[in-house]
């Protein structure tokens, strides 16, 4: 006779697990970045997903890559695993995405398709145009509605809840890379029979508290912004609600002001280029107006031909060198140094003339913020960077003098 206590012993942990109370503290802590994971019953494999609590790029890289990348090769080193890399735009740009909107068009064709039954992206909420609203979308009416950037931190994993019951078998997972990894770890126990991660790369993302502020001290009119991206020509480009554009140079930013918004995860985040996903979508190793697709197994080529036919496809280039206008900006970062706006134009001016462009753009980015999160990992949580910082990041940031 089979007694209750083997019958729940019998259950998966998510089953014998029930989901974190909203508003209880994360077992991350003030590292936590809102994956939505714990909001679930999957909490119960937090100790190992969370990959603030625990970082496993090699192993996450080599379950779903069939290897880890190669940090001998620079390219590696910085993109991590992949097949072929491409910068496109879509031929018929659709109104209203983050840049020409492959990330929707090609969600709504694997649904066309039946590639897959549903895909899992974030609307945005009736109130408020940047709080996140994540869904399973099944039209493509819903994933329109889920185009372009919720510039905060989103609980995107929370609606692994709603698959349990439903007859989602095949999913396409729209993330960044502390989802990515979130998902990657748990993915094996939950109740699908196909996954495709269609990732984009991500950092300096904040709370909504903390997008307050940086609208407040870096727009002239921050109620209005309804768009906004740090863009390759070194301005953050603004778009407001009266159809007008606002650029304002990085190099003019409110430092001391900017400095303390964003995120605790997100200054030690450490996977800018989303690792584990199958197909990379971000723009800024392509030149303005174009996006950029790194393409890191099968299932990400199987993504990308989907859409392929729609774009307009140019090679990946790479020119100028980083390495000063890096240094220079960590040694302005760490005395908080603020130009005043007419330098901080010139400034912009020349780089953006004499500056890293394509993929040295992209290193440029992905050094600037590893180092600065390196030294923020170290400051703060002393003992426990040596094992969370990995060792593609340690290997970049070593090309640097970092203050003491
Ligand atoms: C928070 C964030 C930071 C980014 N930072 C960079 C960067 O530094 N460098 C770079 O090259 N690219 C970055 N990207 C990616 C880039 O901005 C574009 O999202 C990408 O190129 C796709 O553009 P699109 O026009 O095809 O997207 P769209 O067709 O407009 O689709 C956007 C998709 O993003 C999803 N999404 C929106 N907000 C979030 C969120 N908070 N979390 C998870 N998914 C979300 C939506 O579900 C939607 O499917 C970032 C994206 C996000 C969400
Ligand atoms: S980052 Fe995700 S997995 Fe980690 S504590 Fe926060 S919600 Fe949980
Ligand atoms: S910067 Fe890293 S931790 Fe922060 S939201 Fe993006 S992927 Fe997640």
């Amino acid at each position: 006779m089979t007694t209750l206590s083997n019958n729940v012993a019998d259950l998966a942990p998510h089953d014998r697990t029930r989901p974190l109370k909203k508003g209880k503290v994360k077992p991350a802590r003030d590292l936590c970045s809102e994956c939505g994971l714990c909001d679930t019953r999957w909490v119960a494999y937090v100790k190992q997903a969370c990959p603030f609590l625990h970082q496993q790029f090699e192993a996450m890289e080599l379950e779903v890559h069939g290897r880890s990348r190669n940090l001998d090769l620079e390219e590696e080193l910085y993109f991590g695993v992949y097949q072929r890399m491409l910068t496109a735009r879509l031929k018929q740009p659709i109104i209203g995405a983050q840049w020409t909107g492959i990330v929707s068009r090609l969600s709504i064709k694997a649904i066309e398709t039946g590639l897959v039954d549903a895909v899992l992206c974030v609307q945005q909420s009736e109130e408020d145009r940047f709080t996140p609203v994540p869904i399973l979308a099944r039209t493509a009416d819903e994933i329109l509605a889920a185009r372009v950037n919720k510039a905060t931190l989103s609980p995107n994993l929370e609606v692994l809840e709603q698959l349990s019951g439903s007859n989602i078998k095949r999913l396409l997972v729209i993330g960044v890379g502390c989802q990515t990894q979130a998902f990657r770890a748990i993915q094996n126990t939950l109740p699908l029979d196909a996954v495709y991660i269609l990732g984009m790369p991500c950092v300096d993302n904040v709370s909504r508290a903390g997008l307050e502020t940086f609208l407040k001290s870096t727009s002239k009119s921050p109620d209005t912004v309804i768009h906004y991206e740090f863009m390759q020509d070194f301005y953050i480009h603004f778009h407001h609600s009266n159809g007008k554009s606002e650029l304002v140079p990085f190099f003019g930013l409110d430092t001391p002001k900017v400095k303390d918004i964003f995120a605790p995860s997100c200054l030690s985040c450490f996977d800018y280029v989303n690792a584990g996903a199958d197909l990379v979508i971000g723009y800024m190793g392509a030149k303005f107006g174009y996006q950029w697709l790194t393409v890191r197994n099968s299932r990400g080529e199987q993504l990308l031909q989907l859409v392929e036919p729609e774009l307009e496809i140019q090679p990946v280039t790479s020119s100028g060198n980083r390495h000063a206008a890096v240094q220079q900006g960590i040694d302005a970062y760490n005395q908080s140094i603020r130009l005043p706006s007419w330098m901080a134009s010139i400034v912009g001016w020349f780089v953006q003339r004499i500056g890293p462009q394509g993929l040295e753009y992209s290193r440029f980015s992905i050094d600037s913020h590893f180092t600065r999160n390196a030294l923020w990992v170290w400051r703060h949580h002393g003992e426990k960077a040596e094992k969370h910082i990995p060792l593609f990041a340690k290997k970049i940031v070593s090309q640097y003098r970092l203050p003491s």
